[in-house]
């Protein structure tokens, strides 16, 4: 085999990390992951798709590519590249499935994935908001049971479940926090019951951060490297992505949003600060802004179906919601200069309504240079945007089964 050597001649295609004067056979290894994890985030890629992503040469890709095809982790399929005939490379059924599990508003969801990104199989039912943890997860268990029978798929092929809960995860405990969606849930771990059930890895992760990577890989953020997804309902989080990644943060909180302050003597909220953003947003004030107007019954859904029909307060209101959220991202523009910022959650259901006066607000707060290039738009996938993001979360952060097992490339002629 002489990719090994191919590698050798292009030291800039070393990955981080290794020894400067490391085996030939790490090298080879290095480049190897490089190639699997280029195809895994995208799907499929051409052969220069993946040298013009990782750096490699075109020769070593191509090495590469027929030495994994040898061991079944990806399959070619032609494709068109330009008008002109390609080859696109996707990781093979065999390196396994992953699973996207959502406790969202209302429903829980549940996905089947290959690495390849095709949705195997999919289904969303009702879930009372006053059930306990334990009876949301034995319902998740028997649902991911029908998708796995529907998919023709066994539970030993799957790699990992990816798992949103709809409020924070404490980092040190894993416990789940304050959650204004399902309140019989706080301090359940998640993590540890649902793995414990499923006998599977489970990944947990809250719902801004996943809707993040739904639309990254599937969605409105399709080609983005820097972009952030704003879920705008009860509050405001944001999923941050840098360099093409989700950014957490040492602590799991990055893009708290829905804190900045607009109002040092605005309404107290619910994190002990008074006029966060969020205390500008949330329902309740929304609401209470129209209950002398439009009475007590008024729900979000309603205002924003009132607004869509021209109702004037409810514009009015969605409006006011749009310019607050717009000095957010103004301030997130001014930080992270993103391509895009993607709108999420009940609030992102008025459309231009809401989108008008956040990007008004934009060209006021935030600086011309940062704001050029950026779009702001809803998102594409609806509530399936954190389900998707789910699978996309064990695909990115979990190696396929297929991966773990690989032997260590054997290197003809490797010199030390
Ligand atoms: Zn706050």
């Amino acid at each position: 085999m002489s990719d090994g050597m191919t590698g050798a001649r292009f030291p800039e295609a070393q990955p981080p990390g290794s020894p400067s004067s490391g085996s030939q056979s790490s090298l080879h290894r290095g480049n190897l992951d490089r190639v699997l994890h280029a195809v895994r985030m995208a799907g499929a890629l051409t052969q220069a798709e993946i040298a013009r992503g990782t750096g490699l040469s075109a020769a070593t890709v191509s090495n590469i590519v027929r030495e994994l095809k040898a061991l079944d982790m990806v399959e070619v399929t032609p494709t068109s590249s330009g008008g002109r005939r390609a080859r696109a490379v996707s990781l093979s059924r065999a390196s396994g499935v992953v699973v996207g599990i959502d406790f969202g508003h209302r429903h829980l969801r549940v996905a089947i994935g290959d690495f390849a990104h095709r949705v195997l199989a999919e289904e969303h039912v009702p879930i009372d908001v006053d059930s306990s943890a334990d009876e949301g997860f034995a319902l998740a268990d028997r649902l991911l049971g029908v998708l796995l029978d529907r998919a023709g798929v066994v539970r030993s092929e799957v790699t990992g479940v990816g798992l949103g809960v709809p409020g924070p995860i404490d980092i040190d405990t894993g416990a789940l926090g304050s959650t204004t969606i399902l309140p019989g849930w706080v301090g359940c771990h998640p993590r540890e019951a649902m793995g414990e059930r499923l006998g599977l890895p489970v990944l947990v992760d809250n719902d801004a951060n996943l809707g993040a990577l739904g639309e990254l890989v599937w969605g409105a953020g399709v080609g983005c490297t820097e972009m952030a997804y704003l879920k705008v309902s009860g509050g405001v989080g944001a999923g941050l992505v840098i360099g093409g990644r989700l950014y957490r943060g040492p602590g799991g909180t990055a893009g708290e949003i829905g804190h900045i302050t607009l109002d040092e003597s605005g309404p107290v909220c619910r994190c002990g600060n008074r006029g966060c953003l969020e205390t500008f947003t949330n329902a309740s004030y929304l609401l209470d802004l129209l209950r002398g107007s439009h009475g007590t019954d008024l729900t979000i859904q309603r205002m924003i179906e009132l607004a869509g029909a021209g109702d004037a307060g409810c514009r009015r209101v969605v409006a006011d919601a749009g310019r607050h959220v717009g000095v957010g991202v103004a301030s997130l523009t001014n930080l992270l200069n993103p391509q895009r910022i993607i709108l999420g959650g009940d609030l992102a259901g008025a459309g231009d309504l809401l989108i008008a006066p956040i990007v008004e607000s934009v060209g006021r707060y935030a600086i011309p240079s940062a704001s050029r290039r950026l779009s702001v738009v809803t998102g594409s996938l609806g509530e399936r945007a954190e389900v998707l993001g789910a699978m996309a979360m064990v695909m990115s952060e979990m190696a396929p089964f297929a991966i773990e097992r690989t032997p260590e490339p054997q290197i003809a002629g490797a010199a030390m």
